[in-house]
């Protein structure tokens, strides 16, 4: 059996780890993006705030690209009409760029879960106002980043939405059974399925999803590939709409959509 004082010892590294924890839980008193302190918690600072795009209409209605002038509720951009996409709509907060990414990579890697609070507070006010049998999921990750990060941000995101919203909260639709498969030398199309190949309904919610209407909680949207993987066996599952959900996405010709410097692989 252990000595007294090493049981003391992991206690005593016990008690800091779940301070640490609840710390990383209250809203931060720094700016999100820039660490400036500010006066309340959990806002940005002026710089920040007039620097970050906040997204909203006039945009496509099949993906939620910004339109420069109002082009009508039913219009769809030239990529959705050439090729329609899978999903029912892409909800970002703001735009993808190196200052949105800065509160994506503290949640994510900096263990600054408080941040997901942030992050969902600006996502309430795209949710449908439909709302029936509508259902919050996240993106799963593979269990070994689970286990190295010992939390996925998109479900703690997506908990807060759901905290906020009253909407049902299921985390687990989705099991990501393969990490990032690989795409060397695949076309368009064979890409799209490999990636939809390392996810699965969970046997549990075969049969349950027919004629559901899920919202899929992702961090940040960049190329695309893994929303849109989820996207397609959700429905192949049953699922009759799915709008994807996130933080910040990339916008097309802007130079982030593709080949971005910061990964986000899972
Ligand atoms: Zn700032
Ligand atoms: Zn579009």
């Amino acid at each position: 059996m252990p000595p007294q004082s090493l049981f003391d010892k992991c206690d005593m590294a016990k008690g800091r780890h779940i301070f640490h924890r609840m710390l990383n839980w209250v809203l931060p008193e720094r700016c999100p993006c820039c660490g400036t302190i500010t006066a309340a918690g959990g806002s940005f600072c002026v710089f920040c705030w007039q620097k970050l795009e906040f997204l909203g209409p006039p945009w496509c209605r099949g993906c939620a690209t910004p339109f420069e002038f109002d082009r009508g509720a039913d219009a769809y951009c030239a990529v959705c009409i050439a090729n329609p996409p899978r999903h029912d709509g892409i909800r970002a907060a703001v735009k993808y760029d190196d200052l949105s990414a800065q509160v994506a990579l503290r949640l994510k890697y900096g263990g600054k879960i408080g941040l997901a609070r942030v992050i969902a507070q600006h996502m309430l006010r795209h949710l449908p106002e439909e709302q029936e049998q509508l259902i919050i999921s996240p993106v799963p990750l593979h269990w070994t980043r689970i286990w190295s990060r010992s939390f996925n941000q998109s479900a703690l995101i997506g908990k807060q939405l759901a905290d906020m919203s009253g909407l049902a909260f299921v985390p687990d639709i989705l099991v990501r059974h393969k990490r990032t498969p690989s795409m060397r030398g695949l076309d368009h199309k064979r890409r799209r399925e490999a990636v939809a190949s390392a996810f699965a309904v969970h046997p549990k919610y075969k049969g349950a999803l027919k004629g559901r209407s899920i919202i899929l909680i992702d961090d940040v949207l960049t190329t695309g590939a893994t929303s849109d993987g989820c996207v397609a066996v959700l429905k192949r599952g049953g699922a009759d709409w799915v709008q994807i959900f996130c933080w910040a996405r990339a916008l097309r010709g802007d130079g982030t959509q593709a080949g971005t410097t910061i990964s986000f692989d899972a």
